[in-house]
């Protein structure tokens, strides 16, 4: 008879249901552990519940931390045009923006996981839900996993179930790591690497909201505007990107700040960062202090409030108006030239100092963990353990938002789940 593998999958997460899916389809037995009380939830909160699952323009420049070339040898390995051909073949009709980022047809984060589930459902596949690895040893045969019932996140007065151990022939480690903990981010997947001999980068909040210094900034909370974003350390512009920004009570959020918040929580280790923002990146400085002096020379006989609305949201314009020491209710005609200029270069560039990222609780990924030169780009086995795979966030690769992270995460789990099966 055919030796049918038995293989173990920690975490029932974005490459956990891709290897899972593999390792079926290559003929193998797979028991997934999954601590959650339902399997993919962390996909479920994905591209605020549209789930951008990949991107048409990928790239490894897309990925950081030094691992590029990995990536590159990886999508030599996995071409990106297969891992939508696997969703297509699982019935999923997808959608691209104009940025290349792609979605389901339905905009539904759950019919993602809905058909990872649904292709494995009726497979050799277990699903064991509410039970967390806490323990995987290697022996003779393969590997003992140590597992415990939890009980659901409402119900964290039960005390966990005693401990159990499970054999395998192969274990696919992908817990992914601590970002939003909340939906099941831990960081139980490094100590279970770090047992088995695998070194682990510290973890680093990325794609995050960012907090500033200046406490005025609550009172523009709410507030969304486009705008070009600077970050500069040491007089020198560290990035730049444009597009929406959010004020918050703590700083500043929004999708172009998520993209420059690895920069700036990785610069903020070695000294002061500051942002400044520009909100009229259409207009160079010289044209836009032309315009304003136009506009005052219109409008000298008008108050300062009225000469400020239409040019910007209003609670905005307000603040920057206080910062220039600028009064609302006086005339055009009264407000000094100094004053003036310092609003208009306000603007043009209003700077604020970084005081460090929100927690991971509010970050959507993690810089850190196993480095890939521990895993084989090409089936995502371990280096030092023969028979572990390891997948998705818990190595220490991360990537900009537009669909890049889930999309290492099928890509790894893929690999993994066909080698592990032994094919
Ligand atoms: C709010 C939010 C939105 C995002 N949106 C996007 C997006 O639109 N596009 C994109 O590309 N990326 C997005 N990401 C990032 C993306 O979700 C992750 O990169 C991806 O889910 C990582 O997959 P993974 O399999 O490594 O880990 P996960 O998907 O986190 O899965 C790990 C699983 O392992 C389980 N687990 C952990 N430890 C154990 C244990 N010891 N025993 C049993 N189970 C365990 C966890 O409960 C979890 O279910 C988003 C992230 C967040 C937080």
């Amino acid at each position: 008879m055919k030796d049918i593998k038995h293989i173990v999958i920690i975490g029932a997460g974005a490459s956990g249901l891709a290897a899972a899916c593999a390792a079926a389809e290559a003929g193998a037995r797979v028991t997934v552990l999954e601590k959650n009380h339902v399997p993919g939830r962390k996909i479920l909160s994905t591209g605020a519940g549209k789930c951008n699952l990949t991107n048409a323009r990928l790239s490894p420049e897309r990925y950081h931390g030094g691992t590029a070339g990995f990536i590159e040898k990886v999508l030599k390995i996995l071409p990106p045009a297969e891992i939508r051909d696997f969703f297509a073949s699982l019935g999923l009709l997808t959608v691209q923006d104009p940025d290349g980022r792609i979605f389901p047809r339905s905009l539904k984060a759950a019919d993602v996981a809905g058909v990872l589930v649904n292709f494995i459902t009726g497979k050799a596949v277990e699903i064991k839900l509410l039970t967390e690895a806490v323990g995987v040893k290697k022996i003779p045969s393969g590997f003992e996993v140590s597992i415990r019932a939890v009980p659901p996140s409402w119900g964290k007065k039960a005390a966990p179930g005693s401990v159990t151990a499970l054999n395998c022939d192969a274990v696919i480690l992908a817990a992914g790591g601590p970002a939003y903990p909340q939906i099941g981010g831990s960081a139980l997947g490094y100590e279970l690497a770090r047992a088995l001999g695998h070194t682990v980068n510290a973890p680093l909040p990325v794609l995050v909201p960012l907090k500033v210094k200046e406490k005025f900034i609550k009172q523009v909370e709410g507030v969304r505007t486009q705008a070009a974003v600077e970050l500069l350390s040491d007089g020198g512009v560290l990035a730049r990107a444009c597009g929406e920004i959010l004020f918050t009570k703590y700083g500043l959020s929004g999708p172009v700040i998520l993209d420059l918040s690895r920069k700036a929580v990785f610069a903020l280790k070695s000294g002061p960062v500051k942002c400044r923002i520009d909100l009229f990146p259409e207009y160079d400085g010289k044209t836009f202090a032309a315009f304003m002096r136009e506009r005052r020379q219109n409008m000298e006989n008008r108050f300062w409030r009225d000469f400020m609305r239409g040019l910007a949201d209003e609670r905005l314009l307000l603040l920057l108006s206080d910062l220039a020491k600028a009064g609302p209710d006086k005339l055009v005609s009264a407000v000094p030239e100094r004053v003036f200029s310092e609003f208009v270069g306000l603007l043009k560039g209003f700077e604020l100092q970084l005081a460090g990222p929100l927690d991971f609780e509010a970050a959507m990924t993690a810089a850190g963990g196993v480095p890939v030169s521990e895993v084989s780009p090409g089936t995502f086995g371990s280096l030092k353990v023969k028979g572990l795979f390891i997948t998705g966030e818990l190595l220490d690769t991360d990537a900009d938002s537009g669909g890049y992270n889930l999309h290492f995460a099928w890509t790894s789990g893929l690999l993994a789940g066909r080698h592990a099966a032994g094919r």
